[in-house]
């Protein structure tokens, strides 16, 4: 089965993870049976689907009519006809062994023979769950993360069993829909996300058990000075402490005692109404900013390094795959493997031979994967290289937050890939462009593009959770902004969506600017008691009148793409339908017009504008002279008296 093949989806189960599964692929365009045991089910399943596209449709992040999406799903109470003709089968049932079983061994006998078998389940074996069929190299896992209509990110899953073929469809399928899928090529406990966010909580558990520290600074620690969503104890209320209780049991781990307390007690975290905090006489998590301190974090870090570096000495994962699915699973605001890579691996491992030396316990065996790494010298990115490589022995720079390709005729496409904070602007995300820009032979570009990953974003702001532990005054956010507006060649930002903050100053940097209609512009950092800090107070006063910039920076409203044509914000607001059209027409300019007179054109517009006339006026001049002895300028001349295309070479 090929990715291509695969047009007619079916999902068992209209629970919570069944009827978003289903509306997700319908979404996307495929025809979706959804199953459950009970027409009262399915349709409860139905109603939820229809009710969140209505609230999809509303913020604008379904295009298509509901009703028409809606269309291309079928509700249904009988196994056979659900899935008699179905190319993919996703399993979303109550999470049993021997129930998906059953469920598998009747798929084997009533699905059509090439058919995919997926499960979503969160933490069984997909190669026991395999048994149940003759035919275990087409079954595969699929986990989605809860809700599905939002979360990015899917697992793909290997069985022992499972083919190359099958788990490549099942990958293709995943993109197809517009989610991230990662590969897992062992089926371990807990596959990879699960896996490496399982040290979160349990260290936390630990050093609070044992009186390093209490709930409130671990919490403080990990979220202010480490830049987490939440904090461990904090999660662990969110998704029940029972949840992590048990598969910490059942793997046969040590439940450190704050854990088994709460469980003894019955507070299970927000569920239950208390947890670690109260939520019903109290006001829910009570850490504040500067209450961690004096925390150890690196504990806590370390082991979550160790565990990803198991996962990679074990050929489950790349380092790659495990840092996209730890941002976009868990909201890590970066990658285990590329945070360790700056916290240097041989300071991980020092930790936790210092823990293994204290405790004694397996916990803190630092993993043959990591040794490895740094008996090599592999420490991370000052030595050049560590789990990735950062060009300074052999390779390339490994990028962790951008994309970027260059195409034979100089088009050099940028994409901002942050799609779970929105393509937020953080530093490494500014590095890696400075460094990307700086190291590509610029005779090989002609035009650079900027865009974001996804279709909500260009950008919507910068990272806040980034600078976390980072004095204000430390930071050099406009070597970024500078590079990029100092480029040699002509670049336009391609805005589909927010337009905010450091992601509009870069937008501003740029030399032009083509945006969808339902993109938004704005300067939210008024609101945050700041002002813009990358350059977007100054551009914005030359680009706009007076009173619009501050207009803009003062109120820290949005403003539509429609009035930011208007007001000369940006070069084009134009539909869904025109965008790429619109943007092609401008980078035919860009990259086939002559590279030296688009660069002299650039440099004394952005110089003059900054100077009197008369000085600009001399800049023009003599660019101007300049230009009259090339052989593009001759080229042009010919081109124009041979009514042909002119054929620039930039010299
Ligand atoms: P749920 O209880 O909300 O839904 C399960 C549904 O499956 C129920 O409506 C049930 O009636 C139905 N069902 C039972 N037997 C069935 C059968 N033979 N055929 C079709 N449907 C059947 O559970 P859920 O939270 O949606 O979880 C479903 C699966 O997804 C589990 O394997 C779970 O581990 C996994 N998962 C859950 C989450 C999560 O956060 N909830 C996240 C990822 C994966």
């Amino acid at each position: 089965m090929n990715v291509d093949d695969i047009s007619r989806v079916t999902v068992l189960g209209a629970g919570n993870m069944g009827h978003g599964i289903t509306e997700v692929a319908a979404i996307a365009g495929y025809h979706v049976t959804m199953r459950d045991i009970e027409q009262e089910l399915v349709d409860d399943g139905y109603e939820s689907i229809e009710w969140s596209l209505q609230k999809l449709s509303e913020k604008g992040l379904v295009e298509e009519d509901p009703d028409a999406v809606m269309d291309r799903i079928d509700t249904e109470v009988d196994l056979e006809t659900a899935v008699s003709d179905a190319d993919l089968v996703i399993e979303a049932a109550p999470e049993q062994m021997e129930l998906k079983k059953e469920i598998f061994g009747d798929l084997d006998e009533f699905t059509p023979e090439g058919a995919i078998l997926a499960s979503n389940t969160s933490s069984l074996s997909i190669t026991e769950i395999a048994t149940a069929t003759e035919r275990p190299e087409q079954v595969v896992g699929m986990h989605f993360f809860n809700p599905p209509v939002k979360m990015d990110l899917v697992e793909v899953i290997y069985g022992a069993e499972t083919s190359d073929e099958t788990a490549e469809a099942t990958y293709e399928f995943v993109e197809s829909i517009g989610k991230t899928p990662i590969y897992v090529r062992k089926d371990v406990n807990g596959f990879v996300v699960n896996s490496v966010l399982g040290p979160f909580g349990d260290e936390a558990g630990w050093m609070v058990s044992e009186g390093a520290a209490t709930i409130e600074e671990v919490d403080a620690a990990m979220v202010h000075r480490r830049g987490y969503p939440m904090g461990p104890f904090e999660l662990g209320d969110l998704t029940g402490i029972d949840i992590g209780y048990h598969v910490r049991k059942e793997a046969g781990k040590d439940v450190p005692p704050v854990v088994q307390e709460k469980v003894d007690a019955g507070d299970l975290g927000q569920k239950t109404g208390k947890g670690y905090y109260d939520y019903e006489d109290g006001e829910g998590t009570t850490y504040e900013a500067g209450q961690g301190e004096d925390v150890d974090t690196l504990r806590i870090e370390a082991r979550i390094v160790n565990e990803a570096a198991k996962l990679i000495g074990n050929d489950v994962a790349t380092a790659e795959a495990i840092d996209t699915g730890m941002r976009l699973g868990a909201g890590f605001p970066e990658g285990p493997c590329r945070r360790a890579d700056k916290l240097g691996l041989d300071t991980v491992l020092a930790k936790l031979e210092e823990l293994y030396d204290e405790y004694g316990h397996e916990r803190y065996e630092p993993s043959e994967h990591l040794r490895e790494l740094v008996e090599a010298g592999h420490t991370g990115e000052d030595a050049g290289k560590g789990f990735y490589d950062y060009g300074g022995s052999d390779g390339e720079r490994h990028y962790a937050t951008i994309e970027h390709s260059l195409s034979e005729d100089g088009l050099l496409e940028i994409t901002l890939d942050r799609p779970e904070r929105l393509n937020a602007l953080n530093q490494d995300l500014m590095d890696e462009v400075v460094h990307l820009l700086e190291t590509t032979d610029v005779d090989d570009v002609r035009a650079v593009t900027f865009e974001g990953t996804g279709d909500r974003a260009f950008s919507a702001g910068a990272d806040i959770t980034g600078f976390a532990g980072i004095a204000p005054h430390e930071k050099d956010v406009t070597e970024f902004f500078r590079t990029v507006a100092e480029y040699p060649r002509p670049t336009l930002a391609k805005i589909d969506g927010f337009c905010l903050g450091g992601g509009h100053e870069l937008a501003l940097a740029c030399d032009l600017r083509i945006a969808t209609e339902g993109s938004e512009f704005g300067f939210p950092e008024i609101n945050l008691g700041l002002i813009p800090g990358g350059g977007g107070t100054q551009r914005a006063i030359r680009m706009l009148s007076d009173a619009r910039a501050k207009e803009l920076v003062f109120r820290g409203e949005r403003i539509s793409a429609e009035r930011a044509e208007e007001w000369g914000l940006i070069n084009r607001a134009v539909s869904d339908e025109e965008f790429d059209e619109t943007v092609e027409a401008f980078l035919d300019d860009l990259v086939g017009g002559a590279p030296i007179a688009l660069r002299k054109a650039k440099q004394v517009m952005n110089a003059g504008r900054d100077q009197d006339i008369d000085a600009g006026l001399e800049l023009e001049a003599q660019a101007f002279g300049l230009l009259l002895g090339t052989e593009d300028m001759q080229e042009g001349a010919a081109a124009f008296m041979e009514d042909r295309e002119a054929e620039f070479e930039g010299k």
